[in-house]
């Protein structure tokens, strides 16, 4: 069962199953007003059951605040990117989930092929109902082993209130929540979503040319 606590004044939901296991953090809401898209798909995940390992779900990392994209350095130096890297040195998570939300005017940039010759980093791949997925930025992952797992998820905000939207965006997080190591979640998913999860494995190890694992 989840239990919400608040940490470094953080309102956030923690759970430990009986077995042991691998520790995800889930975090929505890193800028901007992405939190009030964010935060519904958390709450629902946090009625999930946890049967191994432990799960941080944190609704919104902070409220509508400032617009600092997260592939900035300055983001990691703002009040918000220095909580987000002080709660995932505190959790260590071996899992690391990225919620954020889009608007439409945007998913043509963060899917565009070209994204990588023009701002340094791949394009987002559709995974099916406007959620793209991704890995997260370079400057973080980095902070990250090669056998952690690191997922960002953009969710359309103009239909985040879409049923077949929130199923999809809580399958994907529940299936991390069910998963006892990373073997088994890449296994998972490329099983549920194969083209896709292909097709952003390709992109990942032609960016870190196989110096770490997708993702
Ligand atoms: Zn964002």
């Amino acid at each position: 069962m989840f239990e919400p606590q608040t940490v470094f004044g953080v309102r956030l939901y923690a759970a430990r199953g009986s077995v042991s296991g691998p520790t995800r953090l889930v975090i929505g809401g890193l800028h901007g007003d992405e939190g009030l898209f964010t935060t519904p798909f958390i709450e629902r995940l946090a009625t999930a059951e946890l049967t191994a390992g432990d799960a941080i779900l944190v609704p919104s990392l902070v409220a509508d605040g400032r617009y600092i994209g997260v592939l900035s350095e300055e983001y990691y130096k703002s009040a918000a990117g220095k909580l987000l890297l002080r709660l995932i040195h505190r959790y260590r998570p071996s899992f690391y989930f990225e919620l954020h939300a889009y608007g439409q005017q945007s998913y043509e940039r963060l899917t565009d092929p070209e994204r990588v010759h023009k701002i340094g980093v791949p394009h987002f791949i559709e995974l099916g109902n406007g959620i793209l997925i991704g890995s997260i930025a370079p400057l973080l992952r980095r902070r990250f082993t090669s056998e952690d797992f690191c997922m960002t998820i953009e969710i359309p905000k103009w239909t985040s209130e879409d049923e077949l939207v929130s199923e999809s965006v809580l399958e994907l997080l529940r299936i991390a929540l069910a998963s006892r190591d990373r073997a088994a979640l890449m296994q998972t998913y490329r099983a549920r979503y194969p083209t896709q999860v292909k097709h952003a494995e390709e992109l990942f190890n032609r960016y870190y040319r196989h110096f770490l694992k997708p993702f």
